[in-house]
């Protein structure tokens, strides 16, 4: 049987970040395994045979307002100041989501767009966010023209074919994460900082993890080691529910298939993403070569095709955050709480729909409280 002081299951940001703080702030061993044969998690890029770096698991923007994130982030590289912008194709035309004042001038005539614009400032106010909805409920005639519209043509059939339900249905962060801006801002997020990292995601993680307290082992799932290992600490950044052998039932996800094509032509679309609420049975189309500004006369796109998650078929991408299903989450977290040292955290192990950053930030809270 062997020992080791800390375990950690999961090679993505989560388990990396809280490697990294061990072994460089406690001076510990760590051994942090993962079932994939790559470190990196979701986040997990590489370079293709045209000298593209193509996102495995479809497109990664970082953007924070934690600055402590971004400067942990960057003692790991330097970023390409890269702004993300999106575009919806609505009606045949390309559209900026979120849906902005830019937006409301694309679609409606002159006057229409000129009287929505005055109603939602003097409403709302200018250069504010606000969640679809919470537009349909004003109570203004207008507004609620403007509310239905831009539900129907961006938010409905869109969060039908991601989730399997309606916008209503779901928690309502979820379709506030794209609200409504009143604004000219046509980029998809206002953090502070935004980027991406010069030589890709992997590059990050393996910095993180090249130390020499830290040794990593692919290919090892925490099921056919448990038996072997003993630990000081174990960090599970795996599903909850499977840790505990689904004894009180599964926890759902949502999850995708990728279909990557390479066009013999220097650029497929105007931008790295393109979203289809309402056409065909993907929802978006990422470009990687925008991200970095890769040079080839070739580029590589990929199809996002929402499926339900099923084990044994797919791969968990997305908790769904529904009352119900926290509920469950919580009933788990009971029980992990009657552990020793076990924690759970990342977006599996705390069954929350994290960007990196808040995974990151999650992982460095983690750390604090293991200094005592
Ligand atoms: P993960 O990356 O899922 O890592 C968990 C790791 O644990 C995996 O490598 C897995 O193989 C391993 N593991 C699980 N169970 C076991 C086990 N039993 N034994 C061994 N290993 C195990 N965030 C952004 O900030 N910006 C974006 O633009 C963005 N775009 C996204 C697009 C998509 C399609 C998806 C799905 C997510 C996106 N995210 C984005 C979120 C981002 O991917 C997550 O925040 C991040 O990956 C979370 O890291 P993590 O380490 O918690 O989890
Ligand atoms: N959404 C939508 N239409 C869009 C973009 C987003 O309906 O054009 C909704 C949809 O429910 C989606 C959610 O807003 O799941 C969050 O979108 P986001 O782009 O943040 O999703 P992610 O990048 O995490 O897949």
């Amino acid at each position: 049987m062997k020992h080791v002081k800390n375990l950690i299951v999961g090679a993505g940001f989560s388990g990396a970040t809280l490697a990294n703080k061990i072994a460089t702030e406690l001076n510990e061993e760590v051994v942090i395994i993962d079932a994939k044969n790559h470190i990196g998690g979701n986040c997990y890029d590489y370079y293709d045979h045209n000298g593209i770096c193509i996102h495995q698991y479809g497109t990664h923007i970082f953007h924070t307002n934690l600055k402590n994130v971004w400067d942990f982030v960057s003692q790991f590289t330097k970023w390409n100041p890269y702004m993300h912008a999106v575009k919806g194709l609505i009606d045949g035309q390309l559209v900026p989501i979120p849906f902005n004042l830019n937006s409301i001038h694309q679609v409606f005539p002159k006057s229409i767009a000129d009287k929505l614009e005055t109603k939602l400032i003097d409403t709302f106010g200018f250069n504010v966010k606000v969640p679809i909805l919470k537009l349909r409920g004003t109570g203004d005639k207008d507004l609620e023209f403007l509310a239905d519209y831009i539900y129907e043509k961006i938010f409905l059939h869109y969060t039908l074919k991601q989730w399997g339900m309606k916008p209503e249905d779901l928690d309502p962060a979820v379709t506030g994460r794209v609200p409504v801006y009143i604004s000219r801002d046509d980029r998809y997020f206002q953090d502070k900082y935004q980027g991406i990292p010069l030589q890709g995601y992997t590059k990050v993680i393996e910095k993180m993890l090249n130390h020499p307290n830290i040794k990593v082992h692919l290919d090892t799932k925490f099921e056919t080691i448990k038996n072997d290992i003993t630990y000081d600490r174990l960090f599970y950044t795996g599903p909850i529910d499977e840790f505990f052998d689904y004894e009180l039932g599964e926890l759902p996800y949502r999850s995708l298939k990728f279909d990557f094509v390479e066009f013999d032509k220097p650029y497929f679309q105007s931008g790295a993403c393109i979203n289809y609420p309402n056409n065909y049975d993907f929802t978006r189309i990422g470009e990687y070569k925008y991200f970095l500004d890769d040079k080839s006369d070739k580029t590589v796109v990929s199809f996002e095709y929402p499926q339900s998650f099923k084990r044994w078929e797919n791969e968990r991408y997305y908790p769904i955050v529904k009352d119900e299903n926290g509920e469950l989450y919580a009933k788990y977290l009971e029980k992990a709480k009657a552990l020793p040292n076990v924690y759970f955290l990342g977006r599996l192990g705390d069954y929350k729909y994290y960007d990196m950053d808040k995974a990151i930030n999650r992982a460095l809270e983690l750390f604090e409280t293991l200094k005592g």
